[in-house]
């Protein structure tokens, strides 16, 4: 007897979902079949690192995975992004907050290839790690200068680093990766430091870097930065970090070089997209440089009141369909049919990636 009315609020709430979220990111279903597009995500793990990497030919590819806290992180936002396997894994050194993730990671998600240079950390996390990699029946593959790692249809994956046998500090021994997408370029560092930045050779200018080292003043020369010559600059970094990271002078030298700088401890996690020519940032929260500037496109405004969906935990308002609302945990999420101007009042604020409005 009712079937006819609920067909009709199905209807309705399908129309007004997508009248809703026009500038959101597309669901995963959509996403999965939206190859040509390099998606990178600096996932927000608190202190450490750990970059998702959606490549044009549908590929997949992590960086680090984190502090061992936040494996099961990382393996839900792949999973939730519509992924089951990775094609590529990098393990860019052997410590905790790049490394301890990983075994979660390696539990939830199949792997292909996994890349670690060769260094030794007579460490608990990293004798795990490489316990469960023998486990998995994988083989580890030698990260440093010089190796290719996928070449052709325009897309490009190389190491640049590490370019010596043997460092003093664990952090030297980063594999450093770039990813090339017709004529755009992005770097990722790990933790690599000034020793090693003065070993890279060849063109390292990009357009995006991963900075080394959670923006520490042991990453970031100067000489560097003005050869890399950035458009973009994410750190990837916990908020109040007992390291005092970000260094303030590392941050304003990327800025002063021409770098809008990304911080997942004030950003959450950050997407950096490129179709091979252009570069689209998005980011979760907060502002950066001019407001508004690097966000998507503001979604046209719904016809009726919407039901948002809540972060109770983060105290976020997001629409339905926004990529994270799917991530918030089961215990923080709300429904509200509130005016994001009342739930602002409340203390929430709007997601800045889906920019929810009435
Ligand atoms: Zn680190
Ligand atoms: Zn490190």
């Amino acid at each position: 007897m009712k079937k006819p009315v609920l067909r009709l609020i199905f209807l309705l709430l399908v129309t007004l979902l997508s009248a809703g979220c026009g500038g959101a990111p597309a669901p995963p279903e959509q996403r999965q079949e939206a190859q040509g597009v390099l998606r990178v995500h600096y996932i927000d793990v608190g202190q450490g690192d750990a970059t998702f990497i959606e490549l044009p030919n549908g590929m997949t590819m992590l960086i680090d995975a984190g502090d061992v806290g936040y494996g099961e992180t990382v393996a839900d936002y792949i999973r939730k992004n519509g992924h089951t396997s990775l094609d590529y894994i990098v393990a860019t050194h052997p410590h905790a907050d790049h490394i301890g993730g990983m075994e979660a990671v390696l539990d939830a998600i199949d792997a292909g290839d996994i890349y670690m240079p060769r260094a030794v950390a007579a460490t608990r996390t990293y004798e795990k790690l490489l316990d469960k990699i023998a486990a998995k029946g994988l083989e580890i593959k030698t990260a440093r200068a010089g190796v290719n790692v996928l070449a052709g249809d325009g897309l490009s994956i190389d190491m640049i680093a590490p370019n010596a046998e043997e460092y003093s500090d664990l952090n030297n021994y980063s594999a450093v990766v770039t990813v090339t997408y017709e004529s755009v370029k992005f770097l990722f560092m790990g933790d690599a430091e000034i020793l090693s930045e003065n070993e890279l050779s060849g063109d390292i200018r990009a357009d995006v870097v991963k900075v080394g080292h959670h923006g520490s003043d042991y990453s970031s020369g100067q000489s560097f930065v003005d050869k890399v010559k950035a458009h973009y600059a994410v750190i990837s970094v916990g908020e109040g970090n007992s390291y005092d990271h970000p260094s303030p002078d590392v941050v304003k030298r990327w800025e002063e070089a021409g770098a809008t700088v990304y911080r997942t401890d004030l950003n959450g996690t950050v997407i950096i997209s490129s179709g091979g020519a252009d570069i689209e940032a998005s980011y979760e929260t907060g502002q950066v440089g001019s407001a508004g500037e690097a966000s998507d496109p503001v979604p046209p405004a719904a016809e009726t009141a919407a039901v948002w969906v809540l972060n109770t935990g983060t105290k976020k308002i997001h629409y339905p369909d926004c990529r994270f609302a799917s991530q918030i945990k089961e215990g923080n999420r709300a429904k509200s049919g509130k005016t994001v101007a009342e739930l602002e009042a409340e203390g929430f604020d709007a997601c800045g990636i889906c920019k929810p409005r009435d």
